[in-house]
């Protein structure tokens, strides 16, 4: 039998997602799995050993295959990775994130340490997209409230989603949304956003009546309006994809 006759039939015998590349070597002792960077699976097989011995071989090494494989995808991904570290411009604290292809699979926060466990890193990303949401959640929401009971604004709900276009709305119903990527920008310019969307609670526009309002509540908006605006650059690339 050919090696392309040997690897179809070893996909026959066993629905896997990965291709099996089969070698002949004449040093080969003994069949060995090897699991190259990247997931790639080889079986050596020495010289002699017939097809069904080697789907045996595999059959069996299955469990230890599977996990060798999801233990070597990080490094597919060198070229498109998960960020190591995360820091907050409002509050100023920092994560190390370290992403584990291994079996726990979720996200799991202690001590400054973000522990993604994905397979890949478009997933990591997906769980660090959401881990940020809730982080946003608990630092933005009280600090509006807060902000807002200083001044008598009633805010009906906080809300925090991931626009690529704004950094926060005001509805008429009384709901803030807020950008989670707030949370990457200085304090004062997060405070600025806070008082303009509070304001619209009371002018739906951007009138000079708006802006007096504005004024009032945060005197150095219009150099913390430009800050906002260029605020974009730093936000990390994984944050807006998908
Ligand atoms: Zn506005």
């Amino acid at each position: 039998m050919n090696q392309a006759g040997m690897q179809l039939s070893l996909f026959e015998s066993r629905p896997a997602r990965e291709a099996f590349v089969v070698r002949v070597s004449a040093r080969a002792r003994r069949l060995t799995a090897r699991v190259h960077i990247g997931g790639r699976v080889e079986i050596v097989v020495p010289r002699g050993v017939g097809p069904i011995a080697v789907r045996d071989f595999v059959r069996r090494s299955s469990e230890w295959i599977e996990r060798k494989v999801a233990a070597m995808q990080p490094c597919v991904a060198l070229e498109d990775p998960v960020p190591q570290e995360i820091r907050f411009g409002f509050g100023g604290e920092r994560f190390a994130v370290e992403w584990r292809c291994g079996r726990a699979r979720g996200l799991h926060e202690r001590g400054g340490r973000v522990i993604v466990g994905a397979a890949d890193p478009v997933t990591a990303r997906r769980l660090l997209r959401r881990w940020l949401k809730r982080a946003a959640h608990a630092r933005l929401g009280p600090a509006l409230l807060a902000l807002a009971a200083e001044h008598r604004f009633e805010v009906a709900r906080v809300a925090v989603r991931c626009q690529r276009t704004r950094w926060g709305s005001c509805s008429t119903r009384g709901t803030i949304s807020l950008n989670a990527s707030l949370l990457f920008l200085r304090e004062p310019v997060v405070r600025y956003l806070f008082a303009h969307e509070l304001a619209h609670l009371r002018q739906m526009n951007h009138s000079r009546r708006f802006w007096r309002l504005v004024e009032s509540l945060e005197p150095d908006y219009r150099s913390l309006d430009r800050e906002l605006l260029a605020g974009w650059r730093q936000v990390p690339a994984w944050v807006h994809e998908g």
